[in-house]
């Protein structure tokens, strides 16, 4: 029996083109990092029909750039001239701040966001959740204060729960005394 369902990633234009593509898509709130490196990006594939699928994962649920994101994805690809395509949006496994490369993380000081420390304050990481499961986390409240990301002091203190989205937490640095968004992670 003859087959093409053997198609690589290497061996189909089409998809190296996508990866390209996509790589460069910023993410909507903080658009010096990509999509890719904040782990939103997951996989561009051939679906069982054949048409290319881009698979991606919402950040925070609720997150309100998810919806800008699948458009940025797809007006991308649109430029591209790589339709047919379809976006899929997966929730399990969950997104979580471990995906962001260390790049991002750097990209993300250099912007006045302090990057995620460590994994919801020391919790192993989560074993990946069953399809059918929506997985809704809560951040932990007992989080440790992160560094000022303009002056790099360990002093600074929490002024809201939210920052300027619900992704980040409005912290003061009591050295520069600068505000800060912090980048929560989940
Ligand atoms: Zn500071």
């Amino acid at each position: 029996m003859t087959s093409t369902a053997n198609l690589t990633t290497a061996t189909d234009p089409t998809l190296e083109r996508a990866w390209e593509v996509l790589e460069s898509v910023p993410d909507p709130e903080i658009p010096v990092v990509s999509i890719r490196e904040l782990g939103i990006l997951r996989d561009v594939r051939r679906a069982a029909d054949g048409v290319l699928e881009v698979v991606i994962t919402p950040t925070y649920s609720g997150c309100p750039a998810m919806s800008q994101i699948a458009e940025d994805v797809e007006h991308a690809l649109e430029v591209a001239k790589l339709a047919p395509y379809r976006v899929a949006t997966v929730l399990a496994p969950a997104w979580t701040t471990d995906w962001m490369s260390a790049d991002a993380r750097e990209k993300l000081r250099a912007y006045g966001i302090a990057p995620p420390t460590g994994n919801c304050g020391g919790e192993t990481p989560q074993p990946p959740a069953t399809p059918r499961e929506k997985v809704i986390r809560f951040v932990p409240k007992a989080l440790p204060a992160p560094a000022c990301p303009r002056c790099g002091s360990a002093h600074t203190e929490r002024l809201a729960q939210f920052g300027s989205t619900a992704c980040k937490a409005l912290y003061r640095c009591l050295d520069c005394r600068e505000p800060f968004d912090y980048f929560k992670p989940y």
